[in-house]
């Protein structure tokens, strides 16, 4: 087994000691780190499965993350903005309380209300942070939607949410190319009456047709007054609806509170960042998805923090992109998907070392399991054996990281792989079908035995549909539908989706062991296995392997990979049949999606893609799996 002791972090045992005497107390604690108007008297109100936290409370969410700076620090920088095409903003705390302030007064005279719904779909621009701050200080629930995202899923969840107003651009900058999100927006509402406003911040100048309920933000939203009082909420009160990636069916819309969620937020993004005041900080996920809210918007702002924000692609022009960025901010602090480290990967290590990464100091990853050798990759090609790899494991419904190695407030080796041990106040378990605790190295379900603060409040207008996807599998425990282990030292290995779960003779495997363990061969860059029913095993394994650039497919090969992972997963592992394919279908958010590689595998008619819209690009998925299909000899 491979330990990372490498000593950097506090050492602060009274943190965990607080947590494990009482974790309701613990999290008042954390709590109190937060600006409030009006003290809780009840830290938690907990009728199965719906949590309330710091009951009489009020705060806002924007006052947390804006005037608490403002008042001492206006000046400080807040974004370091960076367009594909290379253009640069910089936007103080104090810079962005105005136009926040703007937004605000101009949602207002556009008649929008507490609780009132507003969608938001800009690209990574700063006023897509605006956007979401601007409701939180009126109390409107914002809920954002990827840019990325065609008519038909921006209006199936403008009609779920019933939003009121939109907030869009004239353009986004992807790849070169200006993706006209006005349009799309315009295709998505035309014969929805209950949209009374759209705001339109003119981005790329790109021409667009305004209609009598359009509004430029340029003209509207700047005409507006400056200041504009942050409205004290019930700590409860909903701060916005967000859709999950979808990797495992149609995306939810989980809804979280103000109080909770903010709590859970600032105290992850202090223990797991370790953030002081002259760090840069870059985190590379999208705000259309958890971790851009949780991790771009609240957590970093709450904290005064200095930030790198970025609108592109990040191998655009070219793979030194993201290290280029890195190298012209000096980023301490890097926060970003397996998926993205895979690609670098693949490409090999010159590009990195050819750039000055030496400002890092912490890495951090998240939305997939890490296999143990990307993890490495990661420690000694882009963090020089210096920086402590931080795997965040947790999900949109959780709000904010549930297991995580915590700089800082303790050191602890680290393990390739693993995301070592559960947050402080956060009590999670894997237990066996029956709710039973399995034992240490043995797999099973993880689930979370009492209510955290950034747990969701429900799937809005959907209570039943919460209760049954989180709530029914075992009584009064959380179930997060991964699949996992923990070890002796306590440490957590996540091992895949509950739902993929491949049974061969008589053996559970999740899908990260197998793969992980094709990836640990130095030629795989990438890799997805699924089970399909075998009438003697049980389950018969088919691997999708995606080589590293320059490594050509050979019988050759495959043969030496089956042998590996005969060798390093042992011979349940092995698969019947393995093929090279250039890509794997991924969600929107960049996560693999497996049940379509089972479907086709199984001959299942996947039927028509563009009902993926919601989840995933319909070209990219189609190509992937025509490829697939191609491989398996099947028309
Ligand atoms: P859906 O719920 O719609 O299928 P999703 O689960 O991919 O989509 P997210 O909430 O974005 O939507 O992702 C959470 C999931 O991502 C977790 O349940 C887990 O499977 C995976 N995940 C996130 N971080 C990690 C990590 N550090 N290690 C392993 N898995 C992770
Ligand atoms: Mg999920």
């Amino acid at each position: 087994m491979d330990f990372y002791d490498i000593g950097l972090g506090n050492n602060d045992a009274k943190t965990r000691t607080l947590a494990n005497q009482d974790g309701v107390k613990f999290w008042e604690s954390q709590a109190k780190n937060l600006f409030w108007s009006e003290q809780w008297h009840t830290a938690l109100e907990w009728n199965p499965p719906f949590a309330k936290w710091f009951v009489g409370g009020k705060t806002n969410a924007s006052y947390n993350a804006l005037d608490v700076t403002v008042r001492k620090n206006p000046d400080k920088k807040a974004i370091l903005w960076e367009g594909e095409d290379g253009s640069q903003r910089v936007l103080t705390y104090q810079d962005l309380l105005s136009q926040v302030s703007k937004l605000a007064n101009a949602l207002k005279k556009l008649g929008v209300k507490k609780g009132d719904r507003v969608t938001v779909y800009l690209p990574m621009v700063p006023e897509l942070i605006v956007s979401l701050l601007a409701c939180a200080r009126i109390g409107a629930i914002h809920t954002v939607i990827f840019s990325g995202f065609s008519a038909q899923s921006i209006r199936d969840r403008v009609v779920d949410s019933k939003s009121s107003v939109i907030i869009t651009a004239d353009g986004g900058r992807r790849r070169g190319t200006i993706i006209k999100l006005k349009d799309v927006v315009d295709d998505a509402i035309a014969d929805l009456d209950f949209v009374k406003n759209v705001i339109i911040l003119e981005h790329v100048g790109n021409r667009v047709t305004y209609t009598a309920r359009d509004r430029k933000w340029g003209e509207f939203v700047d005409s507006m007054e400056s200041s504009c009082d942050a409205e004290m909420l019930d700590s409860a009160h909903p701060l916005y609806i967000l859709y999950t990636s979808g990797t495992t069916g149609k995306p939810k819309g989980v809804l979280h509170g103000t109080g909770g969620y903010l709590t859970h937020v600032f105290a992850t993004f202090k223990w797991i960042f370790d953030i002081c005041d002259s760090d840069v900080y870059f985190c590379t996920a999208d705000i259309g998805w958890v971790t851009g809210h949780s991790y771009v918007v609240y957590g970093p702002l709450m904290h005064g923090a200095t930030q790198v924000m970025y609108e592109g692609a990040l191998d655009y022009p070219n793979s030194a992109r993201m290290w280029e960025i890195i190298a012209r901010y000096r980023v301490t602090i890097l926060y970003t998907t397996p998926t993205a480290l895979r690609m670098f990967m693949k490409s090999g290590d010159d590009i990195p070392n050819s750039n000055d990464l030496t400002s890092l100091r912490l890495l951090g990853t998240v939305g997939e399991p890490i296999n143990p050798q990307v993890w490495k990759w990661y420690f000694k090609t882009i963090g020089k054996e210096k920086c402590p790899i931080i795997d965040t494991w947790w999900q949109t419904e959780t709000g904010a990281a549930m297991i995580s190695p915590l700089p800082g407030i303790e050191t602890i080796p680290l393990k390739p792989g693993s995301a070592t041990r559960p947050v402080p106040g956060v009590c999670i378990s894997i237990v066996d079908n029956a709710g039973k605790k399995v034992s240490p190295g043995s797999k099973g379900y993880l689930v979370v035995e009492n209510p955290w603060p950034g747990m969701l409040l429900t799937l809005w207008g959907d209570d039943e549909k919460y209760k049954a996807v989180y709530w029914s599998k075992y009584k009064n425990m959380y179930y997060a539908g991964d699949y996992a282990k923990m070890d002796n030292d306590g440490y957590i290995w996540m091992l895949g989706r509950a739902d993929d779960v491949l049974k061969v003779a008589g053996h559970r495997l999740g899908t990260a062991e197998i793969e992980s363990g094709f990836v640990s061969h130095g030629m795989v860059a990438e890799s997805a296995v699924c089970g399909i029913p075998h009438e003697v095993k049980g389950e018969s394994i088919i691997a999708f392997l995606v080589l590293k650039d320059g490594v050509t497919a050979t019988q050759q090969l495959k043969e030496d990979l089956i042998r590996h992972i005969r060798k390093t997963v042992g011979s349940v592992a092995t698969p019947d049949q393995l093929f090279f394919v250039k890509k794997l279908p991924k969600t929107r958010s960049g996560k693999i999606m497996r049940r379509l590689l089972k479907a086709i595998a199984q001959d299942e008619k996947i039927g028509d893609v563009s009902t993926l819209e919601d989840e995933a690009s319909v070209d990219e998925v189609k190509s992937a799996l025509a490829e697939l299909q191609y491989a398996l000899g099947k028309p």
